[in-house]
């Protein structure tokens, strides 16, 4: 049976937000949990929920999903990262939806909060000499006015009778291998193992609120498209005093009118023209440290490559500097003047050479131009 989409199995829209997503899981995880509700398939239903929900109240997970749907939660899926490490995989969520029999969370010990991702579009110059950039994440913080345990101030927090603190409760199923007993995360706590007598006001209990965060982020030199760093401690909050998660920014780098890059060299193509190849010339070249006059060599062929050695990007781990190549692309001569074309029958003769002029062409045209037809 094909999975169901998880926003549809929750009842929200794919722009809900996170406090909607809570919501709606609260709601059908109480409707449906296996201790409440004894009809058929509402075991099944359940643990689809606690999947659905698994996945959206996670950004990284949820950033996964709505990119590359079912098929991004499979193990090394979706992100390519850079060299500078990636995401943790998806292990935790393989564990907790098939393990069964993985280590059992202590609710009350302290959890690392959720890693976030942020995609930075910057210039081609940026990338290679590195910046400093402020940004602005919406994102989870500790509420202030309660410090995190979601409990109005004054007011205490006890244990969940439900799962007596456990955060897990126990459900049996029945499979084609007998009778399986699972655990799962407690409907009345969400997992947390605690009851708040009274919810904070200004987080409803969550211990968390949604804030705009500025953040200074660096961009080191020499980073390339698709790679990623890890700006650490700020993620979301920690669970239980644990640390707060890390953001992750990946880097998308914009192009270039003039240079292209392959790792740290760069790549740039210089138009000569068919005097200057066959006489040779000096020319100043661009790059990325300013002009530097380059020599052509008489009978420069079209497609050779000078090296401009460390002319390339400072490599961003510091194992030194790429190159630059410049490769040469001769232009064929168009719209010549009358002379041109007479000088150019000239060498040709000289050369030895019989041209089967294609006088339906250009020349023909430039010609009868020339002569005012
Ligand atoms: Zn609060
Ligand atoms: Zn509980």
């Amino acid at each position: 049976m094909a999975k169901r989409d998880y926003y549809e199995v929750l009842g929200v829209s794919k722009g809900a937000s996170k406090d909607e997503i809570k919501k709606a899981y609260r709601k059908l995880s109480k409707q449906y949990h296996p201790d409440i509700n004894k009809e058929a398939g509402a075991d099944e239903k359940f643990k689809e929920i606690s999947e659905a929900y698994e996945v959206l109240s996670d950004d990284n997970k949820k950033a996964q999903y709505d990119q590359f749907g079912h098929a991004g939660m499979g193990q090394g899926a979706g992100f390519s990262g850079g060299d500078f490490g990636g995401f943790g995989g998806f292990e935790d969520i393989f564990s907790s939806f098939f393990g069964g029999g993985g280590a059992r969370r202590n609710p009350n010990a302290p959890q690392k909060g959720n890693d976030l991702q942020y995609q930075m579009t910057i210039n081609f110059e940026e990338a290679i000499f590195g910046a400093e950039r402020e940004i602005t994440v919406k994102k989870e913080v500790a509420c202030d006015v309660c410090e995190g345990t979601g409990a109005e101030p004054g007011t205490s927090v006890t244990t969940c009778p439900t799962c007596h603190g456990r955060g897990q409760v126990g459900v049996e199923q029945n499979t084609p291998f007998g009778r399986i007993r699972t655990e799962r995360p407690c409907p009345d706590c969400q997992g947390t193992g605690k009851k708040i007598e009274e919810p904070c006001h200004e987080c409803h209990g969550d211990g968390t609120i949604l804030k705009n965060v500025t953040i200074n982020v660096t961009i080191p030199a020499g980073v390339d498209n698709g790679q990623q760093i890890r700006v650490a401690g700020h993620g979301e909050p920690g669970i239980n005093g644990g640390p707060a998660g890390d953001l992750y920014v990946v880097f998308r780098v914009n192009s270039h009118d003039l240079f292209e890059r392959d790792g740290d060299d760069i790549f740039h193509t210089l138009d000569l023209t068919f005097a200057q190849a066959a006489l040779g010339d000096e020319i100043e070249i661009p790059t990325l440290y300013g002009k530097v006059r380059l020599t052509i060599p008489a009978g420069t062929q079209t497609g050779r490559r000078f090296r401009l050695r460390d002319k390339g990007v400072e490599n961003v781990h510091g194992y030194g500097k790429g190159d630059q190549f410049v490769t040469v692309n001769v232009k064929t001569p168009t719209n010549m003047t009358e002379q041109q074309v007479e000088l150019l029958r000239e060498f040709a003769e000289i050369d030895g050479e019989e041209i089967d002029e294609q006088h339906d062409n250009f020349f023909d045209k430039t010609r009868r131009f020339f002569r005012g037809e």
